[in-house]
């Protein structure tokens, strides 16, 4: 399940490729971790995910506040 949140050109973030801070596309996405194949626990991590509007370029960073 993906919940989608985009706010067009209304995050001006850093963007490596362009070196300069550019609108970003902003969503949040959660996937569930499960590096254990016999770990009943799953761990679910929001994701954000952010994409430069000027070049595409996508970047996912992990939300772990915890
Ligand atoms: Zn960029």
């Amino acid at each position: 399940m993906t919940k989608t949140d985009q706010r067009r050109g209304d995050n001006l973030e850093p963007c490596e490729n362009c070196a300069v801070q550019t609108p970003h596309e902003v969503s949040i996405e959660i996937r569930t971790e499960s590096d254990k194949p016999n770990n009943a626990k799953f761990s679910r991590e929001p994701y954000r995910v952010i994409r430069c509007l000027m070049c595409g370029t996508t970047t996912t960073a992990r939300m772990n506040n915890a």
